[in-house]
């Protein structure tokens, strides 16, 4: 559900790593209140796309604009902003409790405990002795406690069971729907991105592909959707029934 203006934009974006270009002129808008599932073949150039947002790497030509002006600042200034970046890694610190990293944010545990009520029983807790799911929670409950105007996840689900996979998206859309945060997400199940987006960027070699609604993209059986489909892990069977959580691989409670 679009809610208004973009809140992000790339605009003929490109950006790499010394001599490696890897986006070649992304366009890519995230509104107020929309959720955008950046999806794609590993090496595809996602989580570059997303460093290029935030400031991580600086763009070789094109643009980042935030609330229709271009923005060439440090991340820690983009954050400021309201730009929140929320990581493969998880981005707590392991030695700290899960009240210490709240601190450190300059958050109570109150705005977090209110998302994740599970994490109440956790304060106390180091952040490197909680399960991944629970890490992940306190990343992003940490994240949109702040209330972000634009949350940037990369690979929520990686490594987490399903039903904990569940748990954070339905959060993060909620965040979306009730406060009108702009969520781009990286999402490598297919089943996940059509059930939680409202519109699906298909990402292949550092060009986007594909961009439109999940019901668009189900329906879209051009050549690059299909080899995409083929090639992600049990991507048709997801496209056929999205209904279906995907299982992960090496998976963490
Ligand atoms: P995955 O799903 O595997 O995480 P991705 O779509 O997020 O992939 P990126 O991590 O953005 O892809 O990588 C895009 C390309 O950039 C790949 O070819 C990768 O090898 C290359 N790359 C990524 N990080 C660096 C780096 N620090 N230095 C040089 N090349 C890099």
């Amino acid at each position: 559900m679009s809610q208004g203006a973009a809140v992000l934009e790339a605009v003929k974006l490109s950006a790499g790593y010394g001599k490696i270009s890897v986006l070649h002129d992304i366009d890519l808008k995230v509104a107020a209140g929309e959720v955008i599932a950046l999806v794609g073949p590993n090496g595809a150039g996602k989580t570059t796309t997303l460093k290029a947002i935030g400031g991580y790497l600086t763009p070789t030509s094109g643009a980042v604009r935030w609330d229709g002006e271009e923005i060439t600042t440090a991340p820690h200034k983009r954050a400021r902003g309201g730009l929140a970046f929320v990581n493969e890694s998880r981005s707590v610190l392991r030695g700290l409790t899960t009240r210490q990293n709240l601190k450190l944010a300059r958050l109570t545990p109150d705005a977090c405990l209110a998302l994740f009520p599970e994490l109440t029983a956790r304060l106390e807790t180091k952040a490197g002795d909680l399960s991944g799911g629970e890490q992940q929670m306190l990343a992003v409950g940490r994240a949109l406690a702040r209330r972000p105007k634009l949350l940037m996840a990369d690979e929520l689900s990686l490594g987490l069971a399903p039903l904990v996979t569940e748990r954070l998206l339905k959060a993060v859309r909620a965040a979306a729907d009730a406060d009108g945060v702009g969520v781009l997400l990286v999402e490598q199940h297919l089943g996940n991105a059509l059930r939680y987006a409202d519109r699906v960027c298909l990402i292949v070699g550092g060009r986007i592909e594909f961009d439109g609604s999940p019901q668009q993209l189900s329906s879209n059986r051009s050549s690059v959707i299909v080899s995409y489909l083929e090639g992600s892990a049990a991507g048709l069977k997801q496209l056929a029934d999205p209904s279906e959580p995907a299982a992960a691989q090496g998976q963490d409670a």
